[in-house]
């Protein structure tokens, strides 16, 4: 996923982009994302802008049911890159979420950028389904597959209640 800077044409053109790239985001999650979408890329005088949302898929796992599934999520992208080298004196760079490249010919290789986007993107917790009913809390079982007949972890005082007039 590269961005020909000797090959870009004046103005707004779009840039498509299609790839896998590998992730290193620890157990449970994504070890690689198939990335894909277009960015829209201004070509100015001194620098491009490539903004956009991608869309990317892996394998994660559920947090509550701890099956692997197929996740997808968005992932803004705003990169810019800068063909002059006047790092210090650049009123943009830093300014907040814009990944500033520097690179004044040749192509651009967007992979680094694009894996920190993905990773920036990445919700804290993800779950198969918004109805997952997890795994039972006292024998294991997955709850989406198989009833049980524990009693819920919540404790109820009113199921307290009847316990003891039982014993
Ligand atoms: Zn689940
Ligand atoms: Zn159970």
């Amino acid at each position: 996923m590269k961005l020909d800077i000797d090959r870009q044409e004046h103005g707004r053109t779009q840039l498509d982009l299609s790839g896998t790239l590998p992730l290193d985001m620890g157990e449970g999650r994504p070890e690689s994302a198939k990335l894909e979408g277009v960015l829209v890329v201004d070509n100015l005088e001194s620098r491009f802008l490539l903004h956009g949302t991608l869309k990317a898929t892996g394998d994660a796992l559920c947090g509550r049911c701890l099956e692997t599934f197929s996740f997808e999520w968005k992932v803004p992208v705003d990169i810019m890159v800068l063909l002059r080298q006047e790092r210090n004196q650049d009123p943009f760079e830093g300014q907040g979420k814009t990944h500033v490249l520097h690179q004044s010919r040749g192509e651009v290789d967007l992979g680094p950028t694009l894996t920190e986007c993905l990773v920036l993107a990445y919700p804290i917790s993800t779950v198969c389904r918004e109805d997952c009913q997890g795994l039972c809390a006292s024998c294991g079982i997955d709850r989406n597959k198989q009833s049980c007949n524990c009693k819920d972890e919540d404790f109820d005082p009113r199921w307290a209640a009847l316990d003891d007039l039982k014993f």
